[in-house]
């Protein structure tokens, strides 16, 4: 496994799954864009104390007429084990 995010393996998932003519929720746009970097979703049981132990690796995939962005977890969508995410 690479350390290096490859967008274009987030993209042929997402079609495999079934993503091919979606619509953003916000707008009902059609163009998205998937970043060539990762975005990290911090988790922690602590209501008030930020933790940066663990997180969730994650894809952006962002509608091109409004910004909306949604996230994928990286583990998930690419089909890879790691700790924290399960598959
Ligand atoms: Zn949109």
């Amino acid at each position: 496994m690479s350390d290096v995010f490859d967008a274009d393996k987030v993209i042929e998932n997402l079609r495999r799954f079934g993503a091919t003519n979606y619509a953003c929720p916000i707008c009902g746009g059609h163009k998205f864009s998937v970043q060539g970097e990762i975005a990290t979703i911090n988790t922690t049981n602590k209501i008030r104390v930020l933790s940066l132990g663990t997180y969730v690796p994650c894809a952006m995939m962002i509608c091109s007429t409004c910004g909306n962005i949604q996230f994928f977890a990286l583990p998930i969508i690419n089909g890879e084990a790691s700790d924290g995410v399960e598959k």
